[in-house]
């Protein structure tokens, strides 16, 4: 008899704690598993500002998929998922490779939200992918080296849109590298300026009040202008428009939201927002041996609320999926998804941070310190003490 053959779409926070699971979970022999992702290396997507502002090693942030799980037990395939064939059960790849599954997983992430605002497309700067990130950087760098030739100050004018999480914490590691690249290329920290645009009247929108005061003080103590209740309505190369005027820049950063993943609507499936509605089990209602997890879901908690896009939703999701999906195979009993929230923490810098944790707010270095645990959390999750050590010591105790 053939094997189940399962199929895993995305090697982000979602689609690599699934599979690590499901190495443990499954006999030897029992499924063939076959992990597709773009890239040959996992990138952690929730470090994707420090990539974009040169802040860390790329060594940390995008870690070879090889090394993360068991070659022997998963067939990782680099590739890109071109189409979804949910009745004949297929995944296209963009080299024309068909790809077949018994049960298959979706958790390609999050895509940019533009809200079809004029030249965002074209012209500003997408924290999506490490590769997107590093363009961002080398933008960044390149109008350092191009204002030695023509002194234009909207080279060093740096915008960042949207003042959520993202941007706010887009925001802090330009602070923390703008000076250190002003004086490699000689030229005077004064003339940069870091501008966050924000629609709402307050940056974090919707966040505890004492940490949106924090956050404003910290930006005004760190020299950031931050323009709130002004809404982009259109970016060229050479200047952003908002609804008080134009400001002259060749850099805007791009963090106003994201949304699921155009196969879905391509596939002639119904989405909110890109995402695929699942059910408590995180199956695709009607499709049930179809999971969806991460950014591509749109879970509700209750009547009313639909989980956030976050990694935290996404790594709590795996290890329900991968027994789902085990479960589904062996014809028992599948598991309800429970979220447990376990708080929020936005980094600004590597120096401080601001968040909620059940009823408490956290700011300056002890949340920094908060923020830098659940990442090393993350680690250990992925690869044990081993790669902690590794990632965050430059220790190598396993020899790998
Ligand atoms: P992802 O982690 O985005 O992974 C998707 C994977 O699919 C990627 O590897 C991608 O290359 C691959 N892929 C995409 N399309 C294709 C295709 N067509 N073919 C093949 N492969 C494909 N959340 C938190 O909880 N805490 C945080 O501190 C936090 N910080 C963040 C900071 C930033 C800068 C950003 C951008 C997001 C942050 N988030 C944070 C949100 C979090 O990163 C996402 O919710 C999380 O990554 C979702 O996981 P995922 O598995 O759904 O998708
Ligand atoms: P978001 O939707 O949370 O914030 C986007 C911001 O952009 C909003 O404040 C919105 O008012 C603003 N905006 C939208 N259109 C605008 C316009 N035209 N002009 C000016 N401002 C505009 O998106 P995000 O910050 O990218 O976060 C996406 C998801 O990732 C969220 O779920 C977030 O919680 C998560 N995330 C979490 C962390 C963390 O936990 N540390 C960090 C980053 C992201």
């Amino acid at each position: 008899m053939n094997k189940p053959k399962i199929v895993v779409l995305g090697s982000g926070y979602g689609g690599i704690i699934t599979t690590k699971k499901l190495e443990k979970l499954l006999k030897s022999g029992e499924a063939d598993v076959t992990l597709i992702n773009k890239h040959s290396y996992h990138y952690i997507t929730t470090q994707l500002h420090k990539t974009s502002a040169g802040t860390a090693q790329d060594n940390k942030i995008a870690l070879p998929i090889a090394e993360l799980i068991n070659n022997e037990k998963i067939n990782f395939k680099k590739a890109t998922v071109s189409s979804l064939n949910f009745d004949d059960k297929q995944v296209l790849l963009e080299n024309d490779e068909t790809v077949e599954y018994d049960y298959l997983l979706v958790a390609l992430g999050f895509q940019v939200e533009t809200f079809g605002i004029p030249g965002i497309e074209d012209h500003a700067f997408k924290i999506r992918s490490f590769r997107s990130s590093k363009a961002i950087y080398h933008h960044i760098e390149n109008q350092f080296s191009k204002y030695q030739e023509d002194h234009d100050p909207a080279r060093l004018t740096f915008a960042v849109a949207g003042a959520g999480f993202t941007g706010v914490e887009m925001v802090g590691e330009l602070v923390e590298n703008l000076k250190n690249l002003a004086e490699k290329h000689d030229v005077p920290y004064e003339k940069v300026q870091i501008i966050n645009i924000e629609a709402s009247p307050n940056l974090l929108p919707g966040f505890a009040l004492d940490a949106v005061k924090y956050t404003t003080e910290l930006f005004k103590t760190m020299g950031v202008k931050l323009m709130t209740s002004t809404k982009i309505l259109e970016c060229t190369e050479n200047y952003v428009k908002v609804d008080s005027g134009e400001i002259a820049t060749k850099t805007l950063i791009w963090s106003c939201g994201v949304r699921g993943h155009q196969l879905f609507e391509e596939a002639g499936l119904e989405t909110i927002r890109g995402k695929m509605k699942v059910d408590k089990f995180l199956r695709i209602p009607n499709l049930e041996d179809v999971y969806c997890i991460g950014d591509n879901a749109h879970f509700m908690v209750d009547e009313k609320t639909a989980l956030p896009p976050t990694a935290q939703v996404a790594m709590q999701q795996g290890p329900v999926c991968a027994e789902n999906i085990v479960a589904t195979m062996r014809g028992t009993e599948l598991k309800e998804f429970e979220y447990n929230h376990k708080g929020s923490v936005a980094s600004i810098s590597d120096y401080y941070a601001v968040g909620k944790v059940g009823n408490f707010v956290i700011k300056g270095k002890f949340a920094a310190l908060m923020k830098q645990v659940v990442e090393a959390k993350y680690l250990f999750a992925l690869g044990g003490p081993g790669l902690v050590f590794k990632q965050t010591l430059g220790l190598n105790p396993l020899g790998f």
